[in-house]
């Protein structure tokens, strides 16, 4: 089937709905619940960009007769890699990057994971079930490609007690955990904090970096991938941000709220097929790195943060020239500083291909020092672009009349008092509307919120990059020119 359609996608969604609940009540469909439906069409819109004869060259790529996309090619040249990127980066723009999980995410993971798939063959099993850990890891990555899922992904535990292990909570089944193995497969119970985008094909459960046993082998290590219509799983959304408004009005909430759900499993049953790890937790930590996949997830994530400080640097602009604020310095300053976050992230997207290598599975991969850096200096800046915009703005910012107000009894005032410099009220109300909705709207909020943790919590992120780095290059200079001698070479010291 490979690259599909928008209306492909919508129709597998009818036909086969997550289990979802918002507000006490299951979502039967999400192609046309109040809550999801204007969502589900942003994503079929993405699955259409990929069939526009203008882009089809750049969103999909040809391999044995058939199309699939971009984002889940291996990339065997750096040339490959740029092509990757390059999609990563119009697929964000189509959302103005306010899509933190559009499908390419999870489709950089499971190219990578399926690449890496010998990794899986390490992890050994006791008793009578002995499943091929790498085979089904490459196969799904063939089975995703193959059917152009959406998938979705749930790693970290729920939040009851962090001072405590998982086996340490007062049930052993409020974190995750591996309930019995049967013939036809494994049994699974427990909960999962958080799922962003749950209205996916597919529940993609990866073998995750923070898991803290003290044993080698525990019921919590685990990877694996199962249907998010599953019996037994639940995805309880959180409050809905589209909450219904004229576009004009809410421009990303009415369209971009991805939601985010709290993840229950009650004995769900994964079938071996499905399964890539068990029980080891040296291997689940170290899956994401081994693989390389969190270098390939980070890569779209770096193209889709420079279309989105674009956006904010256009936002900021547009403010700007509407409001004729333009000429002051401290207005010029703040603009400067968009265009420096802007530049460092697009610097470090170019650093990472340029500096790529080929990773013992044949895989062309983005080079680590810049994109470290760069999903760790984001989170730390982000905040200040939607105060930036704030301070722009000002009470633009919140003097919006809506395209109701617009349309009633006080059109003609409106039109009149609210006009900007450059432009019509309804042009200049549908601009702070957007900053609005990026910057103070309970989907603003969010997204602040989301660009600090998405990649995981910022403290333990600065500590893994401590691990990793190589200083000792560097350490070794400064001891080097300690040890320098005072007086220039050839003068003696008693010269
Ligand atoms: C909007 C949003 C969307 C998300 N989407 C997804 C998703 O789609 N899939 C997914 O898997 N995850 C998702 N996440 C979760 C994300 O991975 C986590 O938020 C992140 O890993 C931090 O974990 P936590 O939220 O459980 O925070 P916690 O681990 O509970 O941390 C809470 C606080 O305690 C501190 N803390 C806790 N433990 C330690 C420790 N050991 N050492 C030092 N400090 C500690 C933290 O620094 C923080 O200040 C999302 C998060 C958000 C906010």
């Amino acid at each position: 089937m490979a690259a599909i359609t928008g209306q492909q996608f919508l129709d597998r969604l009818r036909k086969n709905p997550p289990t979802l609940y918002i507000d006490g009540q299951r979502v039967e469909d999400p192609t046309t619940h109040p809550a999801t439906r204007n969502m589900a069409h942003s994503l079929a819109g993405l699955y259409d960009l990929q069939h526009d004869p203008a882009l089809r060259d750049k969103l999909t790529y040809e391999e044995g007769g058939e199309r699939y996309p971009m984002s889940l090619m291996v990339p065997r040249t750096k040339e490959d890699l740029a092509r990757i990127g390059e999609a990563h980066r119009i697929r964000a723009n189509s959302s103005l990057g306010f899509l933190g999980r559009a499908p390419d995410y999870m489709n950089a993971n499971v190219m990578a994971a399926g690449m890496g798939a010998e990794y899986f063959a390490r992890c050994e099993v006791e008793g009578d079930h002995q499943p091929d850990f790498a085979g089904n890891m490459r196969r799904y990555y063939e089975y995703v490609r193959d059917h152009d899922l959406c998938l979705t992904h749930a790693l970290t535990n729920p939040q009851v007690n962090r001072a405590k292990l998982a086996s340490e909570l007062p049930d052993p089944y409020i974190a995750l955990g591996i309930v019995e193995e049967r013939d036809d497969g494994v049994v699974l119970r427990g909960a999962r904090m958080m799922a962003t985008l749950p209205i996916a094909d597919e529940l993609l459960v990866f073998p995750s970096t923070v898991l803290k046993e003290n044993a080698d082998k525990s019921r919590y290590a685990m990877g694996f991938a199962i249907p998010t219509n599953a019996p037994g799983l639940s995805f309880q959304c959180r409050e809905p941000f589209d909450v219904g408004r004229d576009p004009e009005d809410h421009p990303l909430s009415s369209r971009f709220d991805e939601q985010d759900a709290f993840v229950i499993f009650d004995d769900v049953l994964v079938p071996w097929e499905r399964v890539f790890l068990l029980y080891d937790v040296n291997l689940a930590n170290g899956a994401y790195a081994a693989t390389d996949a969190v270098l390939h997830m980070a890569y779209q994530v770096v193209n889709l943060k420079v279309a989105k400080t674009e956006a904010f640097l256009g936002t900021a602009q547009s403010i700007v020239n509407a409001i004729g604020s333009g000429g002051f310095q401290h207005v010029q300053s703040k603009v400067a500083e968009i265009i420096i976050m802007l530049e460092i992230m697009k610097a470090l997207e170019v650093a990472a291909v340029a500096g790529a290598t080929v990773n013992e599975y044949g895989v062309m991969t983005p080079a680590r020092g810049p994109l470290d850096a760069a999903r760790n200096y984001y989170p730390a800046v982000y905040a200040r672009l939607p105060e930036l915009l704030q301070l722009l703005g000002a009470s633009g910012i919140i003097m919006m009349p809506s395209k109701a107000d617009r349309e009633g009894p006080l059109g003609p005032q409106i039109q009149k008092y609210l006009q900007a410099g450059n432009a019509s009220a309804e042009d200049r109300l549908k601009l702070f509307r957007l900053a609005w909705d990026m910057s103070m709207s309970s989907f603003g909020g969010r997204q602040s919120l989301y660009e600090k943790f998405f990649f995981g919590d910022p403290v333990r992120m600065h500590s893994a990059l401590y691990e990793v780095y190589d200083k000792g290059p560097y350490v070794e200079r400064i001891r080097a020119f300690l040890n320098r001698s005072a007086k220039p070479e050839g003068v003696a010291a008693d010269d």
